[in-house]
């Protein structure tokens, strides 16, 4: 038994000793919905996990580290952490909260801001950030990953072997967070999303540690609709060859007057109706930055190739020609990217400070010139000088989604092959009450509904990994019939009675 184990068996002892079976209100209070009787047996569950378990009590800072989420609106509330040490510490913790009828999470990069994961009033959390292991096959064609490996871990030791693999962007959110809902990166362009890279894993559905893969029809739900099914444990994935170790970045700083102009040379030069290039990707935030713009928000736009020192011209040449306020042309390699676009581990999206952060998605085809000056118009008198809202964005993300589009659609619960850019505003403050979320919810909503409604579609398509948790499961998981009677019908014989809380 190691001194860390020690510690907190007799952490638990004391504190468990001093609640032993209390009926005084105040403790129920505090505990949420847990009876002193039920944490009491959290003894019984600490014999079972392996001696690397850890379990974090509320008052300590590991629990105040382990529960901290990105966005502070409807966040899951928990009483204790459990943090496995093994996969199979992660079976006998849904057992014992199964048993006890005590609600349950798996956090991760704890990223996840849709609202729904607000029900879940009380409970435990699962934190799997122990479970980061990375193996490499011998055929070097796949690697093995704990289930709670980040994203950054991936990167960095497939690359010290030659190796790469899509993963999320941002170096902190974890590799499986967002391959459950789908999940985008930089090498979507060849290779498909992050989900399209699943070979096999282990996952406790139905109360039990399965492997499963092509052959199970749960398999198809982890690709898309994942967090509603289970908690992967381990998971193999397809990894590559590095095939071009130099990347390029032209960032680009316009003013918002010059919106139009950007939009259009992005539609023509770029995206191409959905072609463009697999090495190329464009992506864009409208946020305030006083030093350039003190009264309104400007344009940031990246054009990031891949396979080259300097971006091509002929991708950059017609955005110098409309009159950036600077322009900035750097080299380097694919782990220098997110560093370049401002989310890396240490950049401010990476950080838990407490924020509200609900972001409004939408998957569109094509940049629509006069809906993107109508909805920056929108968002900079919503956004602009001293408004509560003065640090929101709105994302525009134009991965390559050749790779992408090349899988069949309807081989996962990712519903949103066909569509070639990734739209959000992400209205971000400081807490302060119901009527403030209620006025960013209308703003985001309203401008995601400009957006919408210039799409012509009836459908709003929405990335359920962004999504702020009013939309429908439609909206999420596709309009197709076909979708949601597979969809339900596997949620009924895998999770019946509907045990991970994050949606519906
Ligand atoms: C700064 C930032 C950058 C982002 N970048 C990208 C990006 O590049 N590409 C992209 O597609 N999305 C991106 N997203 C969105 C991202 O996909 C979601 O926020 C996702 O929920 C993050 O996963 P996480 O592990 O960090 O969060 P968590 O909240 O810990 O996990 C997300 C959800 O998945 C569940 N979950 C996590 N791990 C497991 C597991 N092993 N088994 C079962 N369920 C699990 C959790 O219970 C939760 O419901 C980004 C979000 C932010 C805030």
């Amino acid at each position: 038994m190691n001194w860390l184990r020690m510690e907190v068996i007799s952490a638990v002892t004391s504190w468990l000793m001093s609640l032993a079976c209390q009926s005084v209100p105040i403790a129920r209070n505090w505990l949420g919905g847990f009876t002193p009787c039920q944490i009491d047996d959290l003894t019984e569950l600490w014999k079972k996990l392996s001696p690397s378990a850890k379990i974090y009590y509320p008052g300590s800072e590991d629990f105040e580290e382990a529960t901290a989420r990105w966005s502070v609106l409807d966040a899951p509330k928990v009483n204790v952490v459990v943090v496995p040490g093994t996969e199979n510490d992660v079976a006998e913790t849904v057992k014992y909260a199964n048993q006890k009828e005590l609600p349950f999470l798996a956090f991760n990069g704890a990223h996840a801001a849709i609202t729904t994961l607000g029900k879940m009033d009380h409970g435990i959390e699962i934190y799997l950030n122990q479970l980061s292991s990375v193996e490499i096959a011998k055929d070097g064609k796949t690697a093995t990953f704990g289930g709670g490996i980040m994203s950054k871990n991936v990167t960095d030791a497939l690359w010290a072997a030659g190796k790469q693999t899509v993963t999320g962007t941002c170096e902190c959110v974890s590799l499986l967070g967002p391959a459950l809902g789908g999940g985008h990166g930089w090498l979507q362009g060849h290779y498909g999303l992050i989900a399209d890279q699943f070979v096999s894993m282990v996952v406790l559905a139905d109360g039990s540690l399965q492997t499963i893969d092509a052959t199970s029809d749960l398999f198809w739900a982890m690709k898309g609709a994942g967090a509603n099914f289970g908690i992967v444990t381990s998971l193999i994935s397809k990894i590559y060859n590095i095939q071009y170790s130099n990347w390029a970045i032209d960032t680009l700083i316009f003013s918002g007057k010059k919106v139009e102009a950007v939009y259009q040379a992005a539609n023509d030069c770029l995206l191409k109706n959905g072609t463009q290039s697999a090495n190329v990707i464009n992506w864009s935030y409208w946020l305030n930055i006083p030093a350039i713009d003190p009264n309104n928000p400007v344009i940031l736009f990246y054009i990031i190739q891949e396979g080259v020192d300097v971006v091509d011209p002929a991708y950059t040449e017609p955005f110098h020609d409309i009159g950036p306020l600077s322009e900035t042309a750097t080299g380097g390699s694919y782990i220098d990217l997110a560093t370049w676009t401002g989310i890396a581990l240490d950049a401010p999206p990476c950080q838990k400070d407490g924020l509200v952060n609900p972001r409004f998605p939408i998957y569109l085809q094509t940049y629509n010139v006069p809906a993107q000056k109508r909805a920056y118009n929108q968002f900079a008198s919503a956004v602009s000088g001293a408004s509560v809202f003065n640090n929101s964005i709105f994302m525009f993300e134009g991965y390559s989604m050749e790779g992408v589009h090349a899988i069949a659609g309807d081989s996962a619960a990712f519903a949103y092959r066909s569509e070639n850019l990734l739209a959000a505003p992400l209205i971000t403050y400081a807490p302060a009450g119901s009527d403030l979320d209620q006025q960013a919810a209308q703003l985001g909503d309203q401008l995601r509904q400009v957006l919408h409604d210039a799409s012509g579609r009836t459908d709003l398509r929405a990335y359920v990994n962004y999504a702020h948790g009013d939309e429908t499961l439609e909206q999420w998981y596709g309009s197709e019939a076909w979708r949601q009677s597979r969809l339900r019908a596997l949620k009924k014989k895998y999770d019946p009675e509907g045990k991970p809380p994050s949606n519906p």
